[in-house]
């Protein structure tokens, strides 16, 4: 048991009002910190390829060295496309065999949004993959694309409702304070919001920016309706950290796989703070055997 689509993971994390770790990878050290970490949690986990790593890596190759690493896992992985802003990119992935894609519209207009945001889902789930969508505005930096702080807006009850109307999307990343990349100040989340739109849109929210986020405001927001959270920041932060440490004591080594394997190490540790943070530690068996029954039942 390895793969597993991304609505079936994160429709029970949301019954059972625990987060799933949405994290990215970079390369083969971050994929293996990855799972290493959710193996010894027992936790199912997202690991997302973000465009970033697509320009540079490529997004063929990326899935293809994640298959390699997670096909051997014991605890439920979706293989998950971040912030897709082209629909051939994100049909790609599809044909590609990703568990969960993300279709981000939220440049664009919002009747362009809702059309691209349908055509992806209609495939998707055709196929058996978990589709996200975006509605709202996430401020800071992510791949490149900068939303500034004016321009993000909190998400409204009403637009969320009109945009899953319009798209049956599987989850749905709304914004409500988070922001891509590092925070100049603590956020503090719209609560109120996220309780409403949760309400009202009957399905898992999807929450962007989750680096540095204090931990009692995620909890908070997993209870009120948050089932994925997004890591990239933190988890490259202490990366770098564990490089740089390796480098600072042992100057002239250049076996790449010892200065590369100290920076797994460390962001393996801070994957597992996730983990519990979340609450998603010990999920995995127990999402196993619904999977399993339901597939009975069927
Ligand atoms: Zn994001």
């Amino acid at each position: 048991m390895a793969f597993l689509d991304g609505k079936t993971m994160l429709e029970h994390a949301r019954q059972h009002q625990y987060g799933v770790g949405a994290f990215s990878a970079h390369n083969a050290e971050t994929i293996a910190a990855i799972i290493e970490a959710a193996e010894e949690k027992r936790a199912p986990i997202m690991i997302q390829i973000g465009q970033k790593v697509i320009q540079t890596l490529g997004l063929r190759q990326m899935k293809a060295m994640v298959d390699s690493f997670a096909e051997n896992a014991t605890v439920p992985i979706a293989i998950h496309l971040d912030h897709s802003r082209q629909f051939e990119q994100t049909m790609e992935a599809i044909q590609l065999g990703f568990q969960s894609v993300m279709f981000d519209g939220s440049a664009r207009t919002f009747e362009e949004n809702a059309t691209i945001t349908d055509h992806v889902v209609k495939a998707a789930r055709a196929l058996g993959i978990g589709s996200e969508g975006e509605i709202g505005k996430i401020g800071g930096t992510e791949d490149d694309i900068t939303v500034d702080e004016k321009d993000a807006l909190i998400t409204t009850t009403a637009e969320a409702v009109e945009f899953v109307t319009a798209t049956d999307v599987d989850y749905l990343a709304v914004s409500i304070g988070t922001a891509h990349g590092i925070y100049k100040e603590t956020p503090n989340l719209r609560f109120d919001r996220l309780e409403e739109i949760a309400a009202a849109v009957q399905r898992p929210i999807v929450l962007h920016g989750g680096s540095d986020v204090p931990d009692e405001q995620v909890q908070r927001a997993i209870q009120l309706g948050v089932s994925k959270i997004n890591v990239d920041t933190e988890l490259r932060q202490a990366y770098t950290y564990g490089l740089q440490q390796y480098m600072a004591s042992n100057p002239t080594d250049i076996v790449l796989a010892n200065s590369l394997g100290a920076g797994k190490e460390v962001m393996k540790q801070k994957v597992m703070e996730k983990i519990d943070v979340f609450g998603s530690a010990g999920k995995a068996e127990e999402l196993v055997v619904t999977t399993r029954e339901k597939v009975v039942t069927l």
